[in-house]
């Protein structure tokens, strides 16, 4: 994954595009990311007992990977990730300013 949790990441399309919103949680097998704040759905909850109201609550939604990019540290802009190998480690690099992304 190019994407790790607790990254920083803008949204590239949809209605959030443009924002930026950390990552929370991130899904290998389906190449999707959740993002604090970001692709909400709006869900209604019927009250469960009697003269309970019902609640509006909002969500995050999954978010597949190619609609997000990171955004670097070092130079601040969205950016494609990049791998680079240093001994035995890989990083990841910003594609644009070729500084490690921790
Ligand atoms: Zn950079």
């Amino acid at each position: 994954m190019k994407i790790h949790k607790g990254d920083n990441i803008m949204m590239l399309n949809g209605p959030d595009k443009g924002k930026t919103g950390k990552v929370l949680k991130v899904t290998p097998a389906d190449n999707t990311v959740l993002i604090e704040g970001l692709n909400m759905v709006k869900r209604h909850v019927r009250g469960r007992k009697q003269g309970q109201k019902g609640q509006v609550i909002s969500k995050e939604r999954f978010i597949d990977t190619s609609r997000v990019a990171v955004v670097c540290k070092s130079c601040g802009k969205p950016t494609r990730i990049g791998f680079s190998v240093t001994g035995e480690h890989k990083v990841r690099i910003c594609r644009k300013c070729k500084s490690e992304v921790a």
